[in-house]
């Protein structure tokens, strides 16, 4: 069986520095909040080319954090609109609705599955007042085009930066576009622990201080509460992990891209609709680390059937849209068909930094097959 993806063997690879890193956290007897997470910090911010790097809990509590962060400064407030990709997992929505903000789910561009400038003009109001920016699949969303409208219309803009750790357009890479970006290090995610973890990035000081002070009790100082905060850390564990794991993520991406260029050039099937062309080159493709390869079939569950039958593992990212759950019947009447669409065609083939040659040609070779 081809795995999905394969994370005890990616893990395997860097067995022992891991060990080396939990056995010296185990020995330090310093577990929350100490040098491990300064320096994973440091690192992570540099790595996003970003000033500041606040480790958190998780990639939901980064996202949530921040939106309350600018509430707490005074820069949103309860009822204000924030537009979303309507085709994004659920946690970007749940950032905005856990603060009181109201979520403007927007149809993606068809093509890249993020959001597409005009479709964001076009749900501007009075009342919207943020944006987050989603990365989807770990392709970079456009992001000049969207800061300039932010500029414009007075946006502040939060990347959601879970699946895209490193994507880049022009150098400049995801968690250093926005006013702010969340980013998830969950195991599955393209860089990921051993456990969950997250962390947000900004250039903002201010935002930095008060990010860091919500998720510490509200406590900017010890026995000292500004706000009414809760406890979001990224603990010394994992942040040592994660620097074993930071210093292989560029290899692994590249491992990613060209994975990704051999689909994109090895698929010919018409009925497999790919997510970038055949034409695709490694130098061009900076804009995308492949978190997932996502392609559209219009029979999916006999595609995945071909492809289990050929022992490849698929996934769905992701079944039901977010207006079409049960958290958010209020939002079940919405008209959004094209992300509809998505949702309903949408497969996720094997992609991993430990997958094989062979194994590439073996999904290729299936997803050919495939008659429909
Ligand atoms: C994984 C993910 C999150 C949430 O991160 P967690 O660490 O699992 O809380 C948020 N947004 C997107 C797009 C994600 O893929």
């Amino acid at each position: 069986m081809i795995p999905f993806l394969d994370l005890k063997a990616i893990n395997q690879q860097y067995r022992q520095a891991l060990v080396d890193a939990a056995t010296r956290v185990i020995d330090s007897g310093w577990y929350v909040l100490g040098q491990e997470v300064k320096a994973f910090e440091q690192d992570f911010a540099v790595y996003c080319g970003a000033t500041h790097c606040v480790g958190m809990a998780n990639g939901l509590d980064a996202l949530v954090l921040t939106l309350r962060a600018w509430k707490e400064m005074g820069k949103l407030q309860e009822g204000d609109e924030v537009i979303v990709p309507a085709n994004t997992y659920i946690a970007s929505v749940l950032a905005i609705t856990e603060n009181g903000l109201k979520p403007v789910l927007v149809e993606p561009d068809e093509r890249s599955f993020n959001l597409c400038p005009d479709k964001v003009r076009a749900a501007i109001t009075p009342k919207t007042k943020a944006m987050v920016a989603v990365h989807l699949y770990g392709q970079l969303a456009p992001m000049k085009a969207l800061m300039a409208i932010a500029q414009e219309h007075q946006l502040l803009v939060l990347e959601d930066s879970a699946q895209a750790h490193g994507a880049s357009v022009d150098g400049k890479r995801a968690g250093n576009w926005g006013h702010a970006s969340g980013f998830s290090f969950y195991p599955g995610k393209n860089l990921g622990a051993l456990g969950d973890a997250g962390a947000m990035t900004t250039n903002d000081p201010e935002l930095a201080q008060t990010v860091r002070a919500l998720g510490n009790y509200g406590s900017h100082k010890k026995y000292e509460n500004l706000y009414q905060g809760l406890n979001s850390r990224l603990d010394e564990m994992q942040a040592a992990l994660l620097r074993v794991k930071l210093q292989h993520l560029d290899a692994e991406t590249r491992v990613r891209q060209e994975i990704a260029v051999a689909y994109a050039q090895g698929i010919t099937n018409p009925l497999v609709r790919l997510p970038i062309g055949p034409d695709s080159t490694l130098d061009a493709l900076a804009s995308h680390v492949f978190h997932l390869f996502v392609v559209r079939v219009q029979q999916r569950a006999a595609f995945q059937a071909h492809l289990k039958a050929a022992d490849i593992e698929t996934l769905i990212h992701y079944p039901i849209p977010p207006h079409q759950q049960q958290a958010y019947k209020a939002y079940s009447s919405l008209q959004l068909p094209l992300t509809e669409a998505i949702h309903s065609e949408v497969v996720s083939l094997p992609i991993g930094p430990t997958m094989t040659a062979a194994q590439v040609q073996q999904v290729i070779a299936a997803c050919n097959a495939y008659r429909g």
